[in-house]
């Protein structure tokens, strides 16, 4: 996104001049793939029909990577692929029904708009449009006049060879929910004033075929965070598989499942055809379960597949290799490739041989020593007292076991306080509706700040819960800032009005005890093999504070290396939990002004110089150099305070 608005252009431009600037890389445009061309079990050629002119072209190559969506390369080249639930005892996925079937995820065409005009407007739908149950039977908590990504038809249609009737259906679910807010809504009068603005054309589809690769991906696989040999990218977003009818799921809510997962890997055998030997998968038609996509589907996730399989189709190219032999006799070049490359892969360190700063001895001007670990917590704000109810909100896992909760909370007296937390479960997002307790515990608070445990024992049977805590005089609890996705709070004055939605802030609460300790900020960080923060010790180069900038870093080698590229990599804070939803102009974190020079044993020369920098990897390439030492000097960043630096590399 900040690359769109560097470019000031719109994503798709983006896309376009970042395609353009990659060598070798030519795009074609408008143009379908019909048909393959095989010999054996490889395929040699794809033919393309342009869709406006008619004209048919033949691709020639070695490798070949369906990133379709549809798998139609799979299709058509004879490659297995599977289509809709596999049963419950085929991968025993708790998540999958009893016995498979055809379904498939709806899509649904968010970008629809309704318009306030001001003045009360009457409307009716159509005969031909569906009518949603009234008031609470429709099972929707609805904050906000405006189409929702669960406006979904049921998964009854085909969205490979029907389309059009599944683009059709979406519209009349659109509709169908507009008539629901003028007409049929407890608080129609909300939307009084309100016209049906546009609808997108199109049918938007969340899922089609999976390739069949030597590896399929299963709910296990994510929910026990299974880790492979042979990763390639991670993916972290909740097995979320939407409600098979669609907004017609009533109190069962939008989901079918939308499980907490840990840290998921996603191997490379993920990555290509059991049976057509020159065929990559890549994107949504990857070798996963039905369940397994409701985590690996997201753009994200996908994103680092696409590097992933690029990477090795390339790879396999200038080896004269096939996917299959790839994996099995060089799955450490492609790992240390990819990390090369500034990908994501959490077990694995740097051992790349030919990068010179690993040999290097590294000091800085100063380091910081106050800096706290505070991890996937957030970033604490303020203390809100308990003068009033206080609620907190929570996306969970389904059947989940929580043997404690964790508030952090300030007994303001001398003395020590009580306290009582009701816990209660909730199928919607968004909601602090639900009116039973799930469990209620009881906990005494010192005086003072503490992290307070209270101990309980919740089986959860619904994606989210949310715990309150009454009115209690000398007590606060604090704001947690930038929470985990789908996290928010609420409070209210008395018990007769409704708790208030507060976006974007939780109260700081965990699932464990945090693991709170002071941050090794050494200069080390910077060759320790990893490019994000680990853990407290495995962290980054921060400069102390107070000595304000410029700060430097400089890697000695004690000898003369010949030296023409450096790769830096910056804190642009991607540890921040609110990332996805909160993407600030410029991370506080951030390098954005830095030199690079090297010295020759006589004299300091500059390599580069750069202002403005939004960039969390940076690639200087120059002409090649005999030096002794190299160094960083940090001008500017996003608090004007600190220099912060995960990794350096050097290369001949
Ligand atoms: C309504 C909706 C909302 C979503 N919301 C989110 C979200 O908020 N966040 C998120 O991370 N993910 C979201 N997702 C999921 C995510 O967007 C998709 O999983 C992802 O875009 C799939 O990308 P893909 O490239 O694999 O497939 P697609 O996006 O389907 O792309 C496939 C491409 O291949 C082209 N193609 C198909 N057949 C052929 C052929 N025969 N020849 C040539 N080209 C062909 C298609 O035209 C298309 O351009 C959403 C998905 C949907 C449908």
């Amino acid at each position: 996104m900040r690359t769109a608005a560097h470019f000031g252009c719109s994503l798709t431009e983006t896309m376009e001049r970042l395609c353009q600037a990659e060598s070798g890389l030519t795009v074609v445009y408008k143009q379908h793939v019909s048909a393959v061309e095989m010999t054996g079990q490889k395929i040699t050629a794809v033919l393309a029909r342009d869709v406006i002119t008619g004209v048919r072209y033949r691709y020639q190559g070695t490798c070949f990577v369906d990133a379709t969506g549809d798998a139609w390369l799979a299709h058509l080249s004879g490659a297995k692929y599977r289509i809709g639930r596999e049963a419950r005892h085929q991968h025993e996925e708790a998540f999958a029904p009893e016995t498979a079937d055809l379904l498939t995820m709806s899509g649904c065409i968010t970008n629809s708009v309704f318009l306030d005009t001001g003045a009360p407007v009457e409307w009716q739908a159509p005969d031909w449009v569906p009518r949603l149950p009234a008031g609470r039977a429709f099972g929707r908590n609805i904050e906000r006049i405006g189409p929702s990504w669960w406006t979904e038809a049921p998964n009854d249609f085909d969205d490979i060879y029907d389309a059009e009737l599944s683009r059709d259906e979406l519209f009349r679910v659109m509709l169908a929910y507009f008539h629901y807010l003028k007409n049929l809504w407890e608080e129609k009068e909300r939307a009084a004033s309100y016209v049906f603005g546009r609808m997108p054309y199109f049918d938007a589809k969340r899922e089609s075929r999976r390739m069949v690769g030597d590896y399929i991906l299963t709910q296990s696989d994510c929910v026990e965070g299974r880790r492979f040999e042979d990763v390639i990218a991670h993916s972290g977003w909740p097995i979320d598989l939407h409600h098979p009818r669609g907004i017609y799921s009533g109190h069962e809510g939008p989901f079918f499942s939308n499980s907490h997962v840990p840290l998921v890997s996603i191997p490379y055998r993920c990555l290509y055809s059991v049976n057509i030997e020159n065929l990559f998968a890549s994107g949504r038609n990857l070798s996963v379960s039905h369940v397994a996509l409701g985590t690996t589907r997201l753009q994200s996730t996908i994103a680092a597949v696409g590097q992933a399989v690029g990477t090795a189709a390339a790879m396999c190219v200038q080896r004269g290799m096939l996917p299959r032999a790839l994996g099995q006799e060089h799955i450490t070049d492609l790992q240390q490739r990819l990390l090369r490359d500034d990908a994501f892969l959490f077990d694995l360190e740097n051992q790349d041989p030919t990068d010179l700063a690993r040999t290097a001895e590294v000091c800085a001007s100063s380091v910081a020593h106050d800096e706290v670990w505070w991890p996937n917590l957030g970033i604490p704000g303020e203390l809100l007292p308990l003068d009033r109810s206080r609620a907190t909100f929570l996306a969970r896992g389904v059947e989940e076991e929580i043997p404690a909760l964790y508030l952090l909370l300030t007994n303001h007296t001398a003395e020590p306080l009580p306290v009582t937390i009701h816990v209660r479960l909730q199928a919607d997002p968004d909601g602090f509706t639900t009116e039973e307790d799930t469990a209620v515990a009881t906990a005494t608070v010192a005086p003072g700040e503490h992290w307070t445990c209270f101990p309980m024992s919740i089986k959860t049977s619904l994606r989210y819960l949310w715990v309150w805590l009454e009115e209690t005089p000398g007590l606060s609890w604090r704001v947690q800032k930038f929470p985990p996705l789908d996290w928010t709070r609420s409070e209210r004055q008395t018990s007769a009005v409704k708790f208030r939605n507060i976006r974007w802030e939780s109260h700081c609460i965990a699932l464990v005890e945090p693991d709170i300790r002071p941050a090794n900020c050494s200069t080390q960080n910077v060759i320790n093999g990893y490019s994000r923060i680990r853990d407290h010790e495995r962290y980054a180069w921060v400069s102390a504070s107070e000595e304000g900038l410029p700060q430097w870093l400089e890697l000695d080698w004690r000898q003369k290396h010949t030296v023409s590229t450096i790769h830096l990599t910056f804190d642009s804070d991607m540890n921040n939990p609110a990332l996805p939803i909160q993407v600030p102009a410029l991370p506080e974190t951030l390098v954005t002004a830095y030199t690079i020079e090297g010295f020759d044993g006589e004299n300091w020369h500059t390599l580069a110089e750069v202002s403005g920098n939004y960039l969390r990897k940076r690639v200087h390439r120059f002409a090649s150099q005999t030096l002794a030492k190299v160094r960083i000097t940090i001008h500017g960043s996003g608090n004007g305070k600190t220099a912060r630096l995960f990794e350096v590399r050097a290369y001949s």
